[in-house]
Formats: C-alpha cells, sequence, structure tokens
C-alpha cells in the first residue's frame, strides 16, 4: 500500500536521515521500490517473531497492533485507553506527535511510572539503533506521555539453550537513556529537515554514493543506479567507497580516467589494467606450482548453513552456523566418470549427527577435498568435531584434505575482467566458463540458501517445503559442478 504523503513516521525519518532523495522517492513514487529480496524479507520476519518472543518477558499484555498500515490511528487510540486504565503491559504500543508515528513493542507500567523497551534481534547496540530509540522516545514524550526509562532489548550472545527455552537468559535489557538525551538536538534537526522533504517541489538531487548502501541498503538503487554506465567508477573493484567518492570528486568518473601509478596498491594496479585493456591478467607459473600438488582422486564440495536468531537446537548458540546440505562431485582419474552424491537435512530436527556421518562416508576413500574459499567449510566442520566428539578424528582428517579453490584468485594467479571485481564462485565461473550456471537456479546464493532453508521451519505448506529443498539441493550441486569445471579450466591455462 502507497505510504500516506504527507506523514512521518519512525522508518521514515531513520530514511531521510539516510537520504532526502529517498524520503522523497517513498513518499512521492513509491512503486519505483526495488522488490525485496528473499534474504531481506527473511530478516524482517525474523525480527518480528523476535520481537513478539521478547513479548514473553512481559507477559499478560494487550496487544495494539494494528489490523493494517492505514488503520495506526486505532493502534493510538487503544493505546490512550489502556494507559489511562493503567495497563501494566503493552504490546507494539503506538504514539503520534506533530502527525509524526511510532510504534514501541513493549511499555510497561508500573507504580504510576511508564517504561519502555525496544526489541533488537541482534547482539550489538549499534549507533543506527541508538538513533531509533531516539526518535521514539521523542515521539512519545512528546506526545504527552512521560517515560521513566528507555532500554533496548537484544539477544544474549552467550545464550546456550539447555533443555528448554529461557527467554529471561536469552534477552538482555540495556538502558539507553544516556545515549538517547545526546541524540535529541540532531533528531529534533532532522524532523524539521524531513518535513521541508515533504513539501520540497522536485525530486532532491542527490548523487550515489556510500549512503546507498549504510546504514542500510536502500530500496531505490534499482531506480537511482539504473544509469550509471558499466565503466563508472562506482562499479571499480577493489576500491572502498571513500576512495571512490575521492576519485569522483578529482573528476575521475570512468574506470578508464584512472592513471596507473603508486598510489594504487598492486591489487589495484591488476584490476584496473586488465578492466581497461579488457585482458585477463595470469601468473601462469603461480598457478602451475598450485596445480601441480593436486592429485586425483578428487572431491568437489560445498556445504550450506542456517543461522536461527533463536537456537532450536539443543547446545547452540544464537546465530549458530548449522549445517543442512552438502553437495559433492567426484572424479577417481583424469579420466574417470564425474559422479554426484548429496544430502539434505529433514526440516525442524536436529539432523547433525546423520550429516557427519553422510559426510564421513561419502568422504571415506582417499583425495584432496576441493572447497571454494574454505571460511565456511572449515569452520562449520570444526565446530562439529567439538560438539560430537566421537566423530573428532575423522572430521579433522578431511579437515586436513581440504583444498581451497579460491587461492589463485585471490592471490591474483589470474584475473578475468568480467569477473568486475568479484572473486565469488558465481562470477568467476560466469567469467571463466563464458557461460551462467546458476542462470536456471531458483536459489541465488548461499546467503539466499540460508534464508530459504530458516523460513521452512515455519512452513506449513509441505508440498511448498519439498519443492524447496530440491530447489536448495539444485543450486548446491551447481555450486560443486562450477568448481569441478573451474578446476578443469585452471589445469588448461
Ligand atoms: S539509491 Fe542512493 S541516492 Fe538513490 S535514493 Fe537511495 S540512497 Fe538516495
Amino acid at each position: 500500500m502507497n505510504p500516506k504523503k504527507n506523514t512521518l513516521s519512525k522508518s521514515t525519518l531513520i530514511r531521510s536521515i539516510q537520504c532526502s532523495k529517498s524520503l522523497y522517492l517513498y513518499k512521492n513514487y513509491y512503486t519505483l521500490r526495488d522488490n525485496a529480496g528473499v534474504v531481506q524479507q527473511q530478516k524482517f520476519d525474523r525480527g518480528h517473531r523476535v520481537g513478539k518472543l521478547a513479548h514473553q518477558l512481559f507477559p499478560g499484555g494487550k496487544d495494539c497492533t494494528p489490523p493494517d498500515a492505514s488503520s495506526y490511528n486505532e493502534s493510538i487510540a487503544a493505546t490512550k485507553l489502556l494507559m489511562q486504565q493503567q495497563h501494566p503491559v503493552i504490546y507494539e504500543a503506538a504514539f503520534k506527535y506533530n502527525g509524526i508515528l511510532a510504534a514501541l513493542d513493549i511499555l510497561e507500567n508500573k507504580e504510576g511510572k511508564s517504561y519502555a523497551y525496544e526489541v533488537k534481534s541482534s547482539f550489538r547496540i549499534s549507533n543506527t539503533y541508538l538513533l531509533d530509540a531516539t526518535i521514539q522516545y521523542y515521539i512519545i514524550t512528546k506526545s504527552g506521555v512521560e517515560l521513566e526509562d528507555f532500554s533496548l532489548v537484544t539477544i544474549n550472545n552467550d545464550y546456550v539453550l539447555k533443555d528448554s527455552f529461557d527467554v529471561h537468559s536469552f534477552f538482555k535489557i540495556t538502558s539507553v537513556m544516556d545515549e538517547i538525551r545526546e541524540r535529541i538536538p540532531f533528531v529534533e534537526k532532522s524532523i524539521g529537515s524531513a518535513i521541508d522533504i515533504l513539501d520540497a517541489p522536485l525530486i532532491p538531487e542527490v548523487a550515489i554514493g556510500q549512503h546507498c548502501t549504510k546504514p542500510y541498503p536502500c530500496d531505490f538503487q534499482g531506480y537511482c543506479w539504473k544509469h550509471i554506465e558499466k565503466d563508472s567508477i562506482w562499479y571499480l573493484p577493489g576500491v572502498s567507497m571513500q576512495e571512490k567518492s575521492n576519485f569522483i570528486e578529482k573528476g575521475i568518473t570512468t574506470v578508464h580516467q584512472i592513471e596507473i601509478n603508486d598510489d594504487l596498491n598492486a591489487r589495484q594496479k591488476v584490476i584496473i589494467a586488465s578492466y581497461q585493456d579488457q585482458q585477463p591478467f595470469l601468473q601462469r607459473e603461480k598457478l602451475r606450482t598450485f596445480i601441480s600438488n593436486i592429485h586425483y582422486p578428487l572431491y568437489y564440495f560445498d556445504v550450506e548453513a542456517f543461522q536461527p536468531a533463536v537456537p532450536v537446537f539443543k547446545g547452540t548458540k544464537p546465530y549458530d552456523r548449522i549445517p543442512f546440505l552438502f553437495s559433492l562431485h567426484y572424479k577417481a582419474s583424469e579420466t574417470g566418470e564425474l559422479q554426484h552424491i548429496d544430502y539434505i537435512s529433514p526440516v525442524g530436527e536436529d539432523d547433525r549427527i546423520n550429516f557427519i556421518e553422510h559426510f564421513l562416508s561419502a568422504t571415506s576413500g582417499e583425495g584432496k577435498i576441493l572447497v571454494f574459499n574454505t571460511l565456511m567449510e572449515k569452520t562449520i566442520l570444526f565446530k562439529l568435531s567439538s560438539d560430537f566428539p566421537d566423530y573428532k578424528n575423522e572430521i579433522l582428517e578431511r579437515i586436513k584434505r581440504i583444498i581451497d579453490v579460491e587461492i589463485p584468485f585471490k592471490e591474483l594467479y589470474y584475473y578475468h575482467p568480467a569477473q568486475q571485481g568479484s572473486f565469488s564462485l558465481k562470477a568467476i565461473g560466469n567469467a571463466l566458463l563464458q557461460k551462467d550456471e546458476f542462470a536456471r537456479s531458483q536459489v541465488k546464493d548461499g546467503e539466499e540458501a540460508m534464508a530459504v532453508y530458516n523460513e521452512l521451519f515455519y512452513e506449513e505448506d509441505k508440498n511448498k517445503t519439498d519443492l524447496q529443498l530440491q530447489q536448495l539441493k539444485a543450486y548446491c550441486k551447481t555450486d560443486t559442478y562450477v568448481l569441478y569445471e573451474i578446476f578443469e579450466k585452471l589445469k588448461q591455462l
């Protein structure tokens, strides 16, 4: 639904602080927004679920959530009434001041005093969260409600799920009143600026820059970035946003205008020269040495994991990485047939022991295990080896056999301009193989695989679950197949 043109809320104020053009587009050209991707939507749903869970800290509350986004006036009236009745706990309490809306996760009324709590599904209190809290505090108090304290409710990093879930150990409550007081003048000023933007006759002129992704990825990037040419400095890889802004300030707007000199590091020189000449860069001897140490039989391995904010299995912590899927291609010899095996865990079950046993059985023969960027695989395998000591020695033996196929790319033994500065398996595969094996994949990348599997815990349609498990398997299989193809191509080079 289109937002009301002349009203502000906490989230639109945050938007305007990040970029005035974003607020204007949101209010006047709402349909130009990018669609929320799977990952973004999962983060939103996760935040919502964690917020609901925190209600258990203050049981017995009355919920003022509006039936839809256009019914906030009902929530405001309901909140007012409950406060007059001195109801002890109100969830999703709503307030309005000077046309600006704010909803609060939990409002507690105790002995004639009111206490505000806002829930965040993170471990850390960031500056953005403090700004959020200040806006809420400002609107609530200006609407006539006196607050005794304002706290952020975050997730406790040290929490471990025991036999049953303990909501009081899972969350941490931190008063942020001092931080709020410091930020009130800034918020007051920002509200004034946001009101001016709403009244502006034309779209504010704001150049693209760091603010398009920080602190939040802006959902008008599809609109603002579509006119940017492919050789724009903004797409220059291996250079920070700040350095790109510096180039723009000096009038250098395309990669071809950059002079290769000693102001650039070795990595930037290779990437920029390759981009300017449209020629691959190859350090043949280094690549030859890397390849010559790898002999058949070979396994090509990839693992996918999910990270539930609220631990679902005993002994795990918030956001622990739990493996649920692996794909393994295998080749016994140079001329041998390429074989494939995979394993996916049933949704909702603590299947880690089965997962380990399938992995160990599939890799029981000798041979190196090729992986693209070993960090994820090694971290997961080390964690499994410490959580399940009966399998420790065998898992450690597999870890010793792992070789990282990302090394020749990371170390620039080979760089292709079509990588466009990306060192992901997909970008390297597309550049090197001149085709996109992932084009038909329903799952875009590992982050999306994680989000999809995570959401299956809440999916009730069994057919949909089965379909998505098949899509996840297909994605992971493509991953190890591309890894195999990349390795074959490296040998030819
Ligand atoms: S994409 Fe960048 S410039 Fe465009 S509205 Fe968003 S933040 Fe502003």
